[in-house]
Parts: C-alpha cells; structure tokens; sequence
C-alpha cells in the first residue's frame, strides 16, 4: 500500500473506532476532535502505527510488557493449549496442568510462606479477591469485627468499585454512585510533592505514623489490613523514602493488622527483584499480581495467599463464596508459565538488577538537569519526572496550563509513548530494554522536554 492508501485507512479506523468504542479513561468529545492513534504491530520495545510510525514504547503497554513484545514462544504455548484444552473451569473440584503448573512456578519465586494462589483475570479483581479473603479471614479467626481496609490517598488498586474504592483516586470515587464502606485513606509518602521543610527521611516516618494515627483512631479492633502499592504506579511513580516501610512493617505488626502489598506493577522484576516486596524486605501477607504475570499477552492475574490467612481459610473449612468463570484460564495461565520460565531461562530479572537498572538510574537522572524538571527519580525500571515552573523552590504549574498533558502528546509525535499523570512524566519500559535503547529513551525526553518548553513560551 502506499502512503495515502494506509493513510485512508488510518481514517477510516479513527472513525469507526470513534463511532462504536468507549476507551477506558478517556474524555470522549476530546479524542473524538483528534482521532485515536491505531497501533498494529509491535516488537521488542517498539510499536508500530498504522501510518507506519515507529515508537519507542517507555511505559511497556500499562506497565506490563516485560519481557517485551513479538515473544514467538508465548504464542505458540496458547496455540498448543487451546488444541490441548481451551477452557475448563476450577469451581467445581476439578484443575488442570497449566493452572497446577503455574500455581507451583509462583511458590518457586516468592517468599517461602506463599505457597497458595487464588486466580483472577485482573488486578482490578485480585483486589476485590483481597477484600472478601481479608474478611473472611477474620471472620474465620474469630475477629469478625475487624472490617476496615487502611489504603492511601493517591493510590491506584483498580477499577471495579471495591478497588476503585481501595484506591485513593477521588475522580473515581466521585463517580461511583455507590463507595464501599469501611475503606479509609491515609496520606502518601510523597516527598517531592508534599515533604515541605522535613528531609525525605523524615517525611517518611511522618507520612508512615499517619497509618498508626488513624488506627488509633478508628480502633485497632476494627482494622482488617493495610494495602499499599510498594511503589505508587499509576499515583505517579511515587517512591517512599527509606524510612518509611520499614515504620510501616513495625505498625502492622504492632497493631496486628494484615500488610497487604500490591504488587501489579511492581511485581515480575520490575524493581530489580522479582517483587517490589522483596526490594523493600516486606513480608505481606496477601500480594494481589496482574500485569507482569503474563508480560501483558494475555489477562490474568491474582492473589498470592501467605500461610497465616492460607491455614485458616483452609483448615477452617466451609465454602469461600468467591471466583471467576476464568479463574485460572488454562491458555491464559500456560502463557504466563512460559513468561516465567523464558524470564528465569534469561535471567531477566537479575539482569535488571545488575546491568539495566544501573544504566537506566545514571542516564535518567541526567534529565534532573534541564530546566522543566525538579527531580528526576527512578527505581528498577520506573521512571518519574516532576515537570515544575520553578525548580528552586518546588513550585508547580497551574494545573489549567495541561503541562503534562501537552508533553506526552509531544512524545508521541516524537516517536516516544512517556505517561503523564498531572505534570508527572512516568516511565516503566519492558524489561528487555537495551543500553541503546535507554539511551535513545532518554535523548528523546530530553527534546520532547525542550519542544515543551518551548511550546509554553
Ligand atoms: C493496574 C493496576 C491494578 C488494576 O489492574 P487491572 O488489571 O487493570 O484491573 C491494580 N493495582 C495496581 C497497582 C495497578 O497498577
């Protein structure tokens, strides 16, 4: 085809798309004005356009592609088990080898008191998963009144109501008719943003006291679990001080409530270590996982069950009301097996640990230096820079101006995907990311960060 052929096309999907889509997320009369970018086909850290544009993927899908795209092993998996056995559920006393084979594999690479799953098909529901097992679990226990659920301002669990509500994104809150009850936000351990005068170490025993303040509060005897991301994702790539777990491990235990991490961006290496938990010597008792489980090829996720709540809800008996139709899908779990074992095969995340993220850590920082950018942080391979009018004294913009907004369009004209979240720039690359690579990343912020300025002039 030639330019003005793949051209029409490009139209005509931007029209039918606008016709008969709803996008998740999305303001509709806006993207109706421009037209959706069509993405047709994607390899290693690239995507392709339908216009045939080439972009350098820097948020890996929605932070899920990590072992990166065009894996032909992963499709080939799928392909022979929907020969072998496309569909079989596990509700009614029956499994199957992929499900057992998986469930195993997840017991090899976390922490040794995980050794049970519960799957789902999201982390949106791995979180809803959480929150009737966390109730259950002190039902079971005889604590039945310990009902509340601790989470944080800001902080993202999903999209369903109860985890739209376990997330601190008030937007979704204001509209959903119906908010779980029995759900509290406390403050975030966000010290570019809100640590003021105090030093970062600090603000992150202050910002983890809030968790005890308001258990004390409301009363331990009422509080079921803390959930928390280790790293805020989609809240802005917001990394805690080093002071701050460590508080928030001693308050969990001193309060005997449930440590709840989610781990569906963090999880599968992309801090450096195969959980975000293990980077921070958590030790949670529940780890909600999606996202990297299966590099995004297929929609699965679930929730990873330490032995304390595990021996109860098993030793207890009586029915766990609770599961999906797809509750570990066998072609889905199969891919994400095979996922694990090309990234213990390669060693993937040892290598992001030794090689990548070191690499990646030195050049992003680099971008602290150019005059939009207040601070320029990363852990593994997560990427945040605070775009701000003043770097001296840590103002921001007016929110009205879109900087963030009107950055990421300028990445994406430029040949890079970059996630604004206000006038946060984040960035999660797939794993597989190339020194190269990193160094064609972070050359294309650095102009997309001049066009910015630029454009706000
Ligand atoms: C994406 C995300 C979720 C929700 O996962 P879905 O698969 O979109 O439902 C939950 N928790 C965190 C930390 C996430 O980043």
């Amino acid at each position: 085809m030639n330019n003005s052929d793949t051209h029409a096309l490009t139209t005509r999907w931007q029209e039918l798309d606008s016709r008969h889509h709803l996008h998740p997320f999305t303001d509709y009369k806006n993207l109706h004005q421009k037209g959706s970018r069509i993405i047709v086909r994607a390899e290693g850290v690239y995507l392709w356009d339908s216009d045939g544009n080439r972009i350098l993927d820097g948020m890996a899908g929605l932070w899920c592609v990590n072992i990166g795209y065009g894996r032909k092993e992963l499709a080939e998996v799928a392909m022979e088990q929907m020969r072998q056995l496309p569909y079989y559920n596990s509700f009614f006393q029956t499994s199957h080898p992929p499900l057992i084979e998986l469930s195993e594999l997840l017991s090899e690479i976390t922490q040794p008191h995980f050794n049970r799953i519960f799957f789902t098909n999201s982390g949106s529901e791995a979180n809803d998963t959480v929150v009737r097992m966390v109730r259950r679990y002190w039902d079971l226990h005889g604590k039945p009144q310990k009902q509340i659920i601790i989470s944080r301002v800001n902080a993202y669990h999903g999209s369903t109501i109860a985890a739209g509500t376990l997330g601190g994104m008030t937007t979704m809150h204001e509209q959903s008719v119906v908010v779980m009850p029995g759900v509290e936000h406390i403050e975030q351990p966000y010290w570019y943003g809100e640590g003021g005068d105090l030093d970062p170490d600090e603000f992150g025993i202050k910002a983890a006291r809030a968790l005890s303040e308001r258990i004390e509060q409301v009363g331990s005897d009422n509080v079921a679990a803390f959930i928390a991301e280790p790293v805020q994702g989609a809240g802005g790539v917001i990394i805690p001080p080093k002071t701050y777990w460590p508080e928030i491990k001693r308050i969990c235990a001193e309060y005997d409530i449930l440590l709840v991490a989610d781990e569906v961006i963090c999880g599968f290496g992309r801090t450096g270590k195969w959980f975000g938990s293990d980077y921070f010597e958590l030790t949670p008792d529940l780890m909600p996982v999606a996202k990297g489980l299966s590099s995004g090829y297929l929609p699965i996720g679930g929730v990873m069950v330490g032995g304390k709540l595990a021996d109860v809800l098993v030793d207890k008996g009586g029915e766990f009301a609770h599961g999906f139709t797809y509750s570990g899908h066998p072609v889905c779990t199969a891919v994400a097996a095979e996922n694990i074992r090309i990234m213990q095969r390669e060693r993937i995340v040892e290598r992001v640990e030794q090689e990548v993220a070191p690499y990646f850590r030195r050049k992003w920082s680099e971008l602290a230096d150019h005059d939009l950018v207040g601070e320029a942080r990363s852990l593994g391979l997560l990427g945040a820079l605070e775009l701000v009018k003043d770097k001296r004294t840590r103002e921001f913009f007016d929110p009205a101006l879109g900087v963030g907004n009107r950055c990421r369009d300028i990445c994406f004209d430029n040949g890079l995907v970059m996630r604004a979240v206000g006038d946060k720039m984040v960035v999660s690359p797939p794993l597989v990311i190339n020194h190269e690579q990193i160094d064609e990343l972070v050359e294309a912020a650095a102009r997309c960060l001049d066009l910015t300025q630029q454009q706000l002039r």
